[in-house]
Formats: structure tokens, C-alpha cells, sequence
């Protein structure tokens, strides 16, 4: 009945024995889907809109019998396929790099030293630890357990659990299912206890391995942005196709050669298509969740960054969240008389509190794991270890847990080999108290002491002993509840928890970016209370305890939830009422978790966040994000990312928007006018190859706006393009399209060659995109502003674009492909004129307008 960690006599396997099962083993993993082929990353290619149209103009191309155009448009298609798949590459590569972070970690026992490592790295042979909420993560026989109970319906599809007992001489592999076998099974759920096993098979040799289940597939959800711009491309492409077909019947009417009609219509087409929208998605949100790893912050589920950006409160744990969950002792009290004590006090404790000190020590696991009992034993040990050396010889004979019903955890030592037994309790002092059936005046002076304590952001907890002596020396029938016990209360010990050092600012940062935070915790109101005050928590005064949350009405509950930030001595299973409360009040919410009774909570919040550190696989399982640190900074640095994702996202979005007005204008107005055609295929192709890289990696590398968490949050209903947004987009690129149609109609008017002409109109308009990315780098900034803040992606995409033009505008075969004439410089400065010029004109008026401005 000793800790799992205790005197396990396990020493495992050998670090260079656990390499040679592993290099002879392979990894711990199921063949899963590997990452998408060249060849199948190619396949997808061919089924893309886009690259069928090429087609179609190679087609057209070569039945006019005008081979080189046709090579063109081949060739660029084989460009196109090699953006894709650089582009896909990356997508993989970010994916790849979360999965490896994400996953799951295994504790075990290796060369005598207790480790945590990736589960992919269990061998046969391993002594791993396992307890309540874990995945099991081989194939194993368990060699000791205590109440261990585990969920194996993904193997057997019986939802009972199951019992494990500790395996004995001769026992045999059986198949899953049934109650007390000595086997773990991989991908199962541990529900209750925990207990040692050794791993008898690994990988596709488990049980799991053998069905070949693919476990923890994510269903892949579609957030709100991704179901908005699925409804856009779809407006966008029945336009698209309405104008294609409208331009393919007026060119065969007018001037009655259906076969360039044809080919006007697929360029038209190609200028429309709006196949950068879903790329964007796809691409902004891999990086983006690579970009939140590396603050700390894991995404299990996309759309949980989008949340981010929207999140109004979050409710957090203070004990390891906002603390660091590392406890020392700091203050003694037996009988009112109070003793401050620190990391130096050692052996001279007064004997009057010796009692205090061992039966913390006796009321903590043997080997422990929780930060508080490690404290008790470090001070323990540092203060009397002579004394506690005399119960060596004691052995556990029960234990009674922890529960959320009532806050003490006990164990009961067999004292000798008579029958004498000793109960050491420990717990919060309110039930500690209660359990010792103090009186009504012992009571009040206790409540006095321990609000002192609390005062100073001390966890307090109180011991307590009872003995019990079997009479004529047989076995007694001990209590089955620590409520039995005739208990003798011994005092209290105070905990000093810090606070993590980045919370007061992370906090300052939440409140200036109009985010509430609520604290969440078990421990007594008293120092929820005071570590609220010391990180600056708004209205701090005000807490709900558990019980008091219990005995509200629901309408009770909502004229509370509004204004109270501290809610103390709360169970898990209570979460869940204070995240729908909170639903149900119009906030977006975020929660943090680690235990399997979290789950719940962590479900029904629009962001659920486990911990990474000491949360259980349940936890992780039930949640969007994943805390590796544990800190709660790293939240708000999440959600300051989660905004400038989205801020981005719809950047990239509103550029496609305005740069697909003057590339279709551009293709259709000639046509209307009976002016010779400007864009061809060709054209068409080397607009795209700046429009691609420019939404996908300049402005996903663009920076966050520097108000980005001082303002508030985005209104959960507000759409990535509303009615203005679109509006205000597609004035911007007509602004392009009006000034480079008018130099277009002037320069026709002044009768220069019809090259000369296409060649300064290209011009304009590339010079216009230039300028859109630009434009719509910032919200805030002007594009001189905007010229100024530094984004190395974009200069490489802008000076691509330049380059090329001037490759296309000089190279005499280039030129002749794309059927320009060489630039004067009065010519070229024409068309500056008119990009510069359009832009300027669609700037000034968006100052002035205050409904565009609002837009912005
Ligand atoms: P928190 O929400 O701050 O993490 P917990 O839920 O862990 O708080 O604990 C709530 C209360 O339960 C503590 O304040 C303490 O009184 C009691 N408690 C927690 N762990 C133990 C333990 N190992 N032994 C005795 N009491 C405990
Ligand atoms: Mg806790």
C-alpha cells in the first residue's frame, strides 16, 4: 500500500539497453498517415480550379497553333505546382513539429531514475507509472496498483471499468476486458488509482496495434472564419463564372471569333478565381499554432486560435497557474502560540510543535509527488529527522484520499507488530476541524488564526492524530471513513506558494486589452483573497465559495457572475457551472484544467486549456490548448498572437479582395470598350506569382499592430469580412483599376502602339498590387508608416514583383512573350504616376469618409 513511488524496487531498464530495444523495436506509434507524398501533394494540384484553366489556355493556345504560348502556360504550370508544394511543405513541417511536441509523455523508471519521456520511446521491458486520467501507453503488466480502474471500451466496446490487480507468478497474457486482470492495454483510460506495470509490447505489437485503430485522430473542425470564407469563395466563383460566360458570348457576338472569346473568358477566369482564400486559411493557422507553440501555448484544434482573439475572460487556477506551485513551510500555530519559520530553521523547533511537524510529515505519501507534502518532508526532515527516523518501522495499513466531498487525506500506520494503529491526518482546517468536532469557541479563536495566516497568501492546513489500540492485541476492524476517527486536532501549518514572477504584468496586459480574469481555486477564500491582491486582480474582496455557489439559483448565479472574480474552495465538477454562467452572460471563454474532472469545463468553454506539466490525458484530451509551462503568461501571450493571427488573416483577406478588382477589371473592360485586350494567360500567371506569396508569407509574417492588447476584444459575432470591409476592399482596388483604365483610354488617345500601351497599363498594375500590400499592412499606420516598419518577408516579395517586372519589361524575349514594347522613362513614370497617384486619391478619401474609416 506504499506510494507508487515509494519502495517500488524497480530499478528499469539500463539508458543504453532502453536505446538497443529501441533501435531493434522501432518506436512506440502506430503507422500513422504519413505526411502528403510529392506525388500526392502533385495529385492535388491537378484537381485545383486554376491548374485546369492553364490547361485550358495551353489547349486554346495550341489549337490556334501558337506552340510557344502553350509551352508558357505548361511551364507555368510546373512553377505553380512548385509553389504549391513549397507551400505544403511548410504546412506539413508546422503540423509535424506540433505533433511531436504533442505527443503524449510517459513516466518511467529507468537505470533507478524516475523520467518523463516521450511516449514514442517506451520499449519492452520499461517500468512505467501510471495513475488516474492517463492513457496507457503500451502494452504492459502491472507489477504493483493501488485502486487502479481502467476504461477499455476502444478495445472491447464494454463501457464498464475494469479492475487491475498486481500480477503474480504464473500468470498469462489474456485478452482485454473482464475485471481483475493483471494487463494494461494501450490507448486505454486509466479511471481511478495508479500502480507500476512493465511493458510488454510496444507499437503495432499492442493490442491496438494488432486491430489497427488509429487513436487520438482530432476531428478536424471548421471555425467560423473557415465556414465564412467557404461562403465567399463560392460568391466569388459564381460571379467569376456568370462574367466568363458573359465575356465568352459577347466576344463571339461582337466580333465573332468564339475561339479568342474562349480564351478572353479562361483569362478572365484565372484573374478571378479566388483560390488564395482557402490557402491563406490553411497556412496562416499552421504557422500561427507553430508560432503559439513556441510561446509555450500547444493547439490541438485550429479553430481555438481564432477564439483566442475574441476571449473576454479567463478563468484560471491560482495553485500552479498564477503560483508556482512550489510550497514551503512558513509559519507554525499549536494552540494560538505562532512560530515563523523558514528555510534556515533546523533542529531547535520547541517540542511543543514537534507533534505539528511529524504527523504532516506522517499524513504525506512516503515518497511524494504534491508540492505541499514535499514541503511538509523537506521540513520535516531538515528540523527533526531524528524523531522521525523512530517511526521507520511503521508501515501504512490504510489510506483514506483525498476527496472532493471532503477536503483530508489520512493515513492509518500500523504502529507494531500488536495491533497499535495511528491515524495522521492532514487537510483543510475548516474540515479538519469539523472531523476533531471542535467546540463552538475553540472554533471561532481557530477561524481567527487561520484567516491571519491566509492573510498573507499562505495555504493553510491543519493535523490532526487519533490512535487506536486493538483490544487483547488482535486485528482491529479499522474506520471505513475518516469521519470515524476520534481525532485529536494538532495545529496548523501555513504554505507559502509564490507568485509566478510574469503574472502582474501578464494581468495589467489582459485588463488593458478588455479581458477579465477569474481565479478558480480549492484552497480557502481567505488566500485566494490575499495572492489576488498581490497580483492585482480587480475587485478582489469579493469571493464565491463552492458552497455558496451550490446553494445559488441559476439567477442568482448570473447577478453574480458579472462583477466576481475570485471563486474559492470550489470543486472541479464546479467549473463547469461557472463557464456555462459565464456562456450564458455573452462572454468568450477560456479555462484552464489538469484534472479528469475538469473534462467537462474544459469542453464546454470556447477555449479549454490543460496543463501541460502535472494534467492528465483526460484533460489534455477535452481541451483546444495545451499549457506547457503551466503559466499563465503564456496565455495572454496566446491570445496576443490568437489577435494578430486573425488581424492578418483578414489583412491577406481584404488584399485578395482589392487585387482581384483591377487583374478582372483589366481583363473585361477592353473588352466592353472594343479596346485591344491588355492581359493575356501570360499575364495573368505572373500576377498571380506575386499575389500567392504576397498573402502567404508577407502578410502572415507582418507583425502584430502596436495596439493589439489595448484594445478590446473582437465581438464574437463580428464577421472577417462584413459588409464594409468588403466594401472599403473593393474601393481600393478600384481605385487601382480607375487610374490604370485612364491611362489606358490616354494613352490609346494619343495613339501610341498597342505594345507600348499594354506595357505601361502591366506596369500600373503591378505597381498598384505593390501598393495594396502596402495599404494593407496596417490598419492604423498610412502606407509611409507602413513603408517604414520592418517585415523581411515583404521586402522580398515586393522587390520579387519589381524585379520581375523589369525582367518582363527589358528581356527582349520576355518582352515579346508577354507582347510589350520597352518603357521610356517618361512612359514608366506614367505609370507610377497612376498606381501612386490611384492609391493616394483612395487614401485621402478614406480619411474623410468616417463609415470607410470604421471599416478599416
Ligand atoms: P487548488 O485549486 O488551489 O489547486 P486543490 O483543489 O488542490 O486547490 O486543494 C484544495 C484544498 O484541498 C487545499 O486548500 C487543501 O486544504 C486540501 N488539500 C489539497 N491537497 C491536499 C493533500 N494532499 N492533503 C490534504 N489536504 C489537501
Ligand atoms: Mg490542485
Amino acid at each position: 500500500m506504499n506510494s507508487p513511488t515509494g519502495d517500488s524496487g524497480l530499478a528499469g531498464l539500463p539508458a543504453a539497453e532502453a536505446r538497443r530495444r529501441l533501435a531493434q523495436d522501432g518506436y512506440n506509434e502506430l503507422p500513422s498517415a504519413r505526411p502528403r507524398s510529392g506525388l500526392a501533394i502533385a495529385l492535388g494540384v491537378v484537381r485545383e480550379p486554376m491548374f485546369l484553366l492553364l490547361l485550358a489556355a495551353a489547349a486554346i493556345y495550341l489549337v490556334l497553333g501558337d506552340l510557344r504560348e502553350a509551352l508558357v502556360l505548361a511551364a507555368s504550370v510546373l512553377v505553380m505546382i512548385g509553389i504549391t508544394f513549397v507551400q505544403e511543405r511548410k504546412t506539413e513541417r508546422a503540423l509535424e513539429a506540433l505533433r511531436e511536441l504533442s505527443s503524449p509523455r510517459a513516466l518511467v523508471i529507468r537505470g533507478g531514475a524516475t523520467q518523463r519521456i516521450a511516449g514514442r520511446e517506451l520499449v519492452r521491458g520499461d517500468i512505467v507509472m501510471l495513475k488516474e486520467g492517463d492513457r496507457v501507453p503500451a502494452d504492459a503488466i502491472v507489477r504493483s496498483c493501488n485502486d487502479l480502474m481502467a476504461d477499455e471500451s476502444l478495445l472491447t466496446g464494454e463501457s464498464l471499468t475494469v479492475r487491475k490487480r498486481p500480477a503474480v507468478a504464473g500468470d498469462t497474457v489474456a485478452a482485454p476486458g473482464g475485471d481483475d486482470l493483471p494487463y494494461v492495454f494501450s490507448g486505454t483510460l486509466l479511471t481511478q488509482g495508479s500502480g507500476i506495470a512493465e511493458v510488454l509490447a510496444t507499437g503495432p505489437r499492442t493490442e491496438i496495434g494488432r486491430i489497427g485503430k488509429a487513436l487520438q485522430t482530432l476531428p478536424t473542425e471548421a471555425s467560423p472564419i473557415q465556414i465564412e470564407t467557404r461562403r465567399a469563395v463560392l460568391i466569388f466563383a459564381a460571379i467569376g463564372l456568370g462574367l466568363c460566360l458573359l465575356v465568352v458570348i459577347l466576344y463571339g457576338l461582337l466580333r465573332g471569333d468564339w475561339l479568342q472569346g474562349l480564351l478572353a473568358g479562361v483569362t478572365l477566369a484565372m484573374a478571378i478565381l479566388p483560390e488564395e482564400f482557402p490557402v491563406v486559411l490553411t497556412v496562416f493557422l499552421a504557422l500561427g499554432a507553430l508560432r503559439i507553440s513556441r510561446q509555450g501555448v500547444l493547439t490541438r484544434r485550429a479553430p481555438a486560435i481564432e477564439a483566442l482573439g475574441a476571449t473576454t475572460v479567463l478563468c484560471v487556477d491560482k495553485t500552479g497557474t498564477l503560483t508556482e506551485n512550489r510550497m514551503a513551510v512558513r509559519k507554525l500555530d499549536v494552540d494560538g502560540e505562532m512560530l515563523d519559520v523558514d528555510d534556515k530553521t533546523d533542529a531547535h523547533l520547541a517540542d511543543r510543535f514537534h507533534d505539528l511537524v511529524i504527523y504532516s510529515v506522517l499524513a504525506s505519501e512516503v515518497d511524494p509527488f504534491d508540492p505541499m507534502e514535499k514541503a511538509f518532508h523537506d521540513f520535516g526532515h531538515r528540523t527533526l529527522d531524528h524523531e522521525l527516523k523512530q517511526h521507520a518501522a511503521w508501515t501504512i495499513a490504510a489510506e483514506y484520499p483525498l476527496a472532493s466531498s471532503l477536503l483530508a487525506h489520512s493515513h492509518l500506520w500500523q504502529t507494531d507488530v500488536h495491533g497499535l494503529y495511528t491515524l495522521a491526518m492532514k487537510g483543510a482546517p475548516e474540515t479538519v476541524a469539523d472531523l476533531c468536532r471542535l467546540d463552538e469557541a475553540p472554533r471561532r479563536a481557530l477561524a481567527k488564526r487561520i484567516d491571519a495566516m491566509a492573510a498573507d497568501g499562505l495555504r493553510v492546513l491543519a493535523v490532526a492524530r487519533a490512535k487506536l489500540v486493538a483490544e487483547d492485541g488482535s486485528a482491529v476492524a479499522w474506520p471505513t471513513s475518516q469521519r470515524d476517527f476520534d481525532l485529536e486536532f494538532l495545529g496548523l501549518m501555513g504554505l507559502a506558494d509564490p507568485v509566478r514572477a510574469g503574472v502582474p504584468a501578464a494581468l495589467r496586459e489582459c485588463y488593458s486589452a478588455g479581458i477579465r480574469t477569474v481565479m478558480i481555486t480549492g484552497d480557502y477564500p481567505g488566500t485566494a483573497r490575499a495572492v489576488a491582491g498581490q497580483i492585482g486582480l480587480k475587485n478582489a474582496g469579493d469571493v464565491v465559495t463552492g458552497p455558496e455557489l451550490a446553494a445559488m439559483t441559476d439567477a442568482e448565479l448570473t447577478a453574480r457572475i458579472g462583477s466576481v472574480n475570485i471563486f474559492a474552495r470550489v470543486v472541479p465538477e464546479q467549473k463547469l457551472r461557472i463557464v456555462t454562467a459565464l456562456k450564458a452572460a455573452g462572454e468568450v471563454v477560456a479555462m484552464t484544467g489538469d484534472g479528469v474532472n475538469d473534462a467537462p469545463a474544459l469542453k464546454a468553454a470556447h477555449i479549454g486549456i490543460a496543463m501541460g506539466r502535472r494534467g492528465t490525458d483526460v484533460a489534455r484530451e477535452a481541451a483546444a490548448l495545451v499549457l506547457i509551462d503551466d503559466d499563465f503568461a503564456s496565455i495572454v501571450h496566446a491570445v496576443r498572437l490568437g489577435r494578430r493571427i486573425y488581424d492578418n488573416i483578414q489583412k491577406a483577406m481584404r488584399y485578395i479582395l482589392a487585387v482581384h478588382v483591377p487583374t478582372a477589371g483589366i481583363a473585361l473592360l477592353p473588352l466592353l470598350f472594343g479596346w485591344p485586350l491588355v492581359l493575356f494567360p501570360v499575364h495573368v500567371v505572373f500576377l498571380e506569382f506575386v499575389i500567392d506569396p504576397a498573402c502567404s508569407i508577407a502578410f502572415e509574417a507582418e507583425p502584430a499592430e502596436r495596439n493589439v492588447m489595448h484594445r478590446p476584444p473582437r465581438r464574437p459575432d463580428s464577421r472577417l469580412l462584413d459588409g464594409w470591409t468588403v466594401i472599403s476592399s473593393l474601393a481600393q482596388g478600384l481605385a487601382v483599376l480607375v487610374a490604370a483604365t485612364g491611362l489606358y483610354a490616354l494613352v490609346l488617345h494619343e495613339g501610341l502602339a498597342e505594345a507600348t500601351a499594354r506595357a505601361m497599363v502591366f506596369s500600373a498594375i503591378v505597381l498598384g498590387n505593390v501598393g495594396l500590400i502596402l495599404a494593407n499592412r496596417s490598419r492604423h499606420r498610412g502606407v509611409l508608416a507602413a513603408l517604414l516598419s520592418p517585415n523581411p518577408a515583404l521586402w522580398w516579395v515586393t522587390g520579387g514583383a519589381l524585379g520581375g517586372l523589369a525582367l518582363v519589361l527589358y528581356v527582349p524575349s520576355l518582352a515579346a512573350l508577354f507582347r510589350f514594347a520597352p518603357l521610356g522613362a517618361t512612359a514608366l513614370g506614367a505609370s507610377i504616376l497612376a498606381a501612386v497617384g490611384g492609391l493616394a486619391v483612395y487614401e485621402m478619401f478614406k480619411r474623410n469618409l468616417p463609415m470607410v474609416r470604421k471599416a478599416q
